[in-house]
């Protein structure tokens, strides 16, 4: 479903990705581990398109990525899915309502249609009550479950998370993985860049491990974690330890 080829990435005279060769079937769950600044992020936006990139090729169902044709990657946004570690959710606009916009924007939906799908959707994430609250009204772990479900609201074919749950206070974060662990038994193909490393353990069938801009191992979450193979991984996860 995503096909990664040779990606190089560079800001200004800094290299941040320097060949990244990635494939993930439809759908797998992939993590992405890693020190600070190997360069996950990066990747993350390079896949939906919010980073341009010098060399190589991704493909997301069969359609490369064209920087600079503005049709293609429109296409690209309603494929590829993102949500970050900040929630981002509009301020002025009802957690129903947050769902509810990019449909009814790009989608030319009904109104009636899109606040079906949208309170469809917030059920779907356990917050079924919640379609009138603000967000300045919501606990962060709620927030962010809105922010899956407007994801969601785009029917992605795949859905990237950038470390969604970081910002968000200890208690919340169990709220949240178990929204994504229910998408990932549902077969949505997920690509998480995470540091709950117990979580990818748990919903990966691949983990990835990136260092300084490169795959430096990849395998089995049993691979990675229990018999890691490179120096850099294995003191990576002692590290956390
Ligand atoms: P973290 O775990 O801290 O989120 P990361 O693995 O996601 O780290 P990236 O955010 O991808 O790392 O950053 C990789 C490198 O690229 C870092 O050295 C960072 O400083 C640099 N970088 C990222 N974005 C930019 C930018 N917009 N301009 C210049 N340098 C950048
Ligand atoms: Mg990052």
């Amino acid at each position: 479903l995503v096909d990664i080829r040779g990606l190089h990435k560079s800001f200004g005279a800094t290299e941040v990705l320097k060949g990244i060769d990635l494939q993930v079937g439809r759908k797998e769950v992939v993590s992405i581990i890693g020190k600070s600044g190997s360069g996950k992020s990066t990747l993350l936006r390079c896949i939906n398109g919010l980073e341009t990139f010098e060399r190589g090729t991704l493909t997301v169902d069969g359609q490369a990525l064209q920087h600079g044709d503005a049709n293609a990657m429109r296409e690209l946004r309603q494929q590829v899915g993102m949500i970050f570690q900040s929630f981002n959710l509009f301020p002025h606009l009802s957690a129903g309502r947050n769902v509810m916009l990019a449909p009814t924007l790009v989608k030319d939906l009904p109104k009636e249609e899109a606040k079906a799908r949208a309170q469809a959707l917030l059920e779907r994430v356990g917050l079924g009550s919640l379609f009138d609250r603000m967000p300045d009204q919501l606990s962060g772990g709620q927030q962010q479950r809105v922010a899956i479900a407007r994801a969601l609201a785009m029917a992605p074919t795949v859905l990237l998370c950038d470390e969604i749950t970081s910002a968000l206070d200890p208690e919340l974060v169990g709220e949240v993985l178990q929204v994504v662990e229910m998408l990932a038994v549902d077969g949505m193909t997920l690509i998480l860049v995470t540091h709950e490393m117990a979580f990818a353990r748990k919903v990966s069938d691949r983990v990835v491990f990136m260092h300084q801009g490169l795959i430096h191992e990849a395998g089995t979450p049993d691979e990675i974690f229990n018999r890691p193979q490179t120096p850099e991984l294995r003191q990576f996860l002692s590290a956390l330890r």
